[in-house]
């Protein structure tokens, strides 16, 4: 990507700010601009800890440094277009990133903890036939500094911290793993925003590439899984990525992150009316599990268009009878945000599938 000047002396490009991670940022800082260490900590501490984004502010820093520095690094975040919040406090945001792509991000409030719901992708190629980001397409990854971006804004606007962040807003984050990664050694550094690795969340479809790559991280980030059906029949028709990596395949990968990492594992599963909400889908469900560690979020599906339709509460109510009896452990997630459209890709969807104009 290029950037226009817009002045000074510097015949470089600026520097994106928050595609560095620590040891990037300090070699960048100490070599190239000749600082000393705690100067590249403190704008540090301004970008992450204090969210002054713009370093003209960044008052604890001399004038002359400032007026230099103005022009070879841009920390700019993403531009927010529009936020909507829900009367349950869902507060949903669609971004502008510097291409003028759009992407959302979701901020939840449960009491005292908030959580961020972060994009990955703008759009995404693994065309699930009940999502919303799914139908509309892929168009690119994000960078390393577009997730953490997302994050960092939402923490501006807040006004307050953010303790828990969530892989899980559009997009596939193992087909985009390096920027993955790299946001998540960025949040968790304790130099830059210094967020502990297990209020971290990789929501995936299924990429059993992804999982294993997660074991190799050796980071206790926690690992949420989106099933959605229970044998690959059914599977493959609701998400293609199960040709690819059919149930078999996933399970074994899941075990294998179990055995390595004994962290529990989280099941997603958006129940759609007569489609998956079975009672004997539930049995299979309870058998596909057997032996895993997990926990089972049932999910009210969200209406995206006139395709499928949100399971009854009864509905729900028999198919976790099921699983109470086979002692699998569940919640039915409450609705979050659901006056404000918060499942994931419905805003930029509504707002024109490519809305750059
Ligand atoms: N691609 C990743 C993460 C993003 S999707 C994944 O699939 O896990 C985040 C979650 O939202 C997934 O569990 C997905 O299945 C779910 N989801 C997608 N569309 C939905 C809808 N219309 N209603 C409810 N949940 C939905
Ligand atoms: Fe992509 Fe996840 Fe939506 Fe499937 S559910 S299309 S993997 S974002």
């Amino acid at each position: 990507m290029k950037y226009l000047q817009s002045g000074g002396n510097a015949m470089e490009e600026p520097i994106i700010v928050l595609e560095l991670e620590y040891n990037q940022w300090l070699d960048l800082c100490t070599e190239k601009f000749g600082l000393q260490r705690y100067r590249t900590d403190q704008i540090c501490q301004w970008i992450y800890q204090k969210k002054v984004f713009n370093i003209a502010d960044m008052t604890n820093l001399s004038k002359e440094l400032r007026e230099d520095l103005v022009y070879k690094l841009l920390i700019l975040p993403p531009m927010l277009v529009r936020q909507e919040i829900s009367k349950d406090g869902t507060r949903k945001f669609l971004w502008q990133l510097r291409d003028g792509e759009r992407i959302e991000s979701v901020l939840l409030s449960h009491g005292n903890h908030m959580t961020a719901c972060l994009s990955s992708q703008v759009g995404c190629p693994l065309a699930c036939s009940f999502c919303a980001t799914g139908q509309g397409g892929f168009v690119r990854d994000l960078s390393a500094g577009e997730i953490v971006g997302q994050f960092l804004a939402m923490e501006k606007i807040a006004g307050m911290d953010i303790n828990n962040i969530v892989f899980m807003g559009m997009g596939e984050p193992f087909l985009n793993q390096e920027a993955l990664f790299k946001s998540i050694r960025i949040f968790n550094d304790p130099k830059m925003r210094g967020l502990g690795a297990r209020h971290m969340t990789i929501s995936t479809s299924g990429i059993v590439p992804g999982i294993q790559a997660l074991i190799k991280l050796q980071m206790p980030v926690k690992l949420s899984v989106s099933l959605h059906a229970t044998n690959d029949e059914l599977r493959n028709k609701l998400m293609p990525v199960n040709r690819q990596y059919p149930l078999g395949a996933l399970v074994d990968a899941l075990r294998e992150y179990q055995t390595a990492t004994g962290d529990r594992i989280t099941i997603e599963y958006v129940m759609i009316d007569k489609v998956n909400d079975l009672v004997e889908q539930a049995y299979e469900l309870a058998t596909l599990l057997n032996g895993l560690s997990v926990y089972v979020n049932l999910i009210p599906y969200n209406p995206v268009e006139g395709r499928f339709k949100r399971s009854s509460a009864g509905r729900i109510k028999a198919f976790s009878a099921v699983l109470s009896e086979m002692n699998i452990e569940f919640e039915i997630r409450r609705e979050k945000g659901s006056d404000i459209n918060a499942a994931c890709g419905q805003l930029r969807r509504r707002d024109g599938k490519d809305a750059k104009n």
